[in-house]
């Protein structure tokens, strides 16, 4: 079955009013001056748009004191991590990835007939930037997800560059930035600015709350964007690249998203705490996993049953799922609903 038949069903299934922590979306939306913007915008939606693409860039580039050359926009951050994976791997050059992590990149390396090489996460649920490095000498692509999708965890800087100078030397480096701007961990977007073997992708679908909006940047040397442009390009919907850019002019949306979001994060681990369920530690994330001791599929319906829709199991850890962080009400239906299933005995 394809991906769009299986959403298809999942939403077929899915009461009007359930509560949606499955997919790691922000419920906030786009901000104000965004949702205004898109309004104005749309009776330019007959042109592609060139002008308020080539703003939105210069207002990143200006705000991260990198080249504009350096950055390529598309319809969210999936295309280019796509194209990275199809353009880096193949049959002779791997995929190394953590293990769990967003599989997005693995998936594209099937397609690529690269051997995909998992990597176990760390004690403390960082990427294993040693053993990443020393996993395969022909490694295509190494994938880091900071802050990791599903736990939530993040790799420090020193350890992703020391990654940067100890990996095989013809490898990229590709970081996944989507979740940064919830998180302490600080970004590597600037080694972009020199270098040829990295890649760095940002998204406007987590905090910006954009995911039905759509957009996202490849920030890497210009060389490596061409090669990615190969695999595909075209116009933003400018009313995606307008929403985009004064998302990032508004000063005050991360610092009040970003506490909005650790508040009802930290409220809920605390509630997971007081009651003994035991949680995979240190997320600093719009998402968390939980231990359920049970079938994570299993637990899925059972709280599906109780119109709360939480996310996935990962192969590697299969009593564990995903939970995304909602907004304070969601996240109070969660609770609830949990104890109520954990309360039950187990199918
Ligand atoms: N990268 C990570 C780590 C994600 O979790 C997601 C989506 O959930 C994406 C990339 C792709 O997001 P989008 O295409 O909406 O930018």
């Amino acid at each position: 079955m394809s991906q769009q038949q299986m959403m298809k069903q999942f939403f077929a299934s899915i009461p009007p009013d359930a509560v949606l922590i499955n997919a790691n979306e922000n419920p906030l939306g786009p901000c104000e001056a965004a949702r205004s913007a898109i309004a104005s915008v749309a009776g330019k939606g007959g042109r592609y748009d060139i002008k308020e693409m080539m703003t939105l860039v210069e207002v990143f580039a200006s705000q991260n004191s990198i080249p504009a050359d350096n950055f390529a926009v598309y319809a969210g951050s999936s295309e280019p991590l796509h194209y990275s994976v199809l353009s880096y791997t193949g049959p002779t050059r791997s995929f190394v990835a953590g293990d769990p992590t967003y599989e997005a990149g693995g998936r594209a390396a099937e397609i690529a007939k690269a051997k995909v090489c998992p990597v176990p996460l760390t004690k403390t649920y960082a990427h294993d930037v040693k053993a990443m490095a020393a996993k395969d000498p022909n490694a295509g692509v190494i994938y880091i997800c900071n802050p990791n999708n599903p736990t939530g965890t993040i790799t420090s800087r020193e350890d992703i560059l020391w990654l940067l100078e100890n990996k095989p030397k013809d490898s990229m480096l590709l970081v996944d930035e989507a979740y940064i701007h919830l998180s302490d961990a600080q970004s590597v977007v600037d080694q972009t600015a020199n270098r040829k073997d990295i890649i760095v992708l940002r998204t406007f679908s987590k905090i910006y709350g954009m995911a039905g909006i759509r957009c996202g940047f490849a920030v890497a040397h210009p060389d490596v964007l061409h090669k990615l442009e190969l695999c595909g390009q075209n116009a933003m919907p400018v009313t995606s690249s307008i929403a985009a850019r004064v998302s990032l002019e508004d000063t005050s949306l991360i610092p009040t998203r970003k506490a909005y979001i650790a508040n009802a994060r930290n409220t809920t681990l605390k509630f997971l705490a007081d009651n003994n369920y035991k949680v995979i530690p240190g997320s600093q994330s719009n998402c968390f996993m939980i231990d359920t001791g049970r079938n994570g599929h299993e637990v899925m319906a059972a709280m599906a049953q109780k119109k709360v829709i939480i996310g996935r199991t990962w192969a590697v850890w299969p009593s564990v799922v995903r939970i995304t962080v909602g907004t304070n009400e969601d996240m109070a239906k969660f609770r609830v609903a949990y104890k109520e299933v954990m309360d039950a005995p187990p199918t």
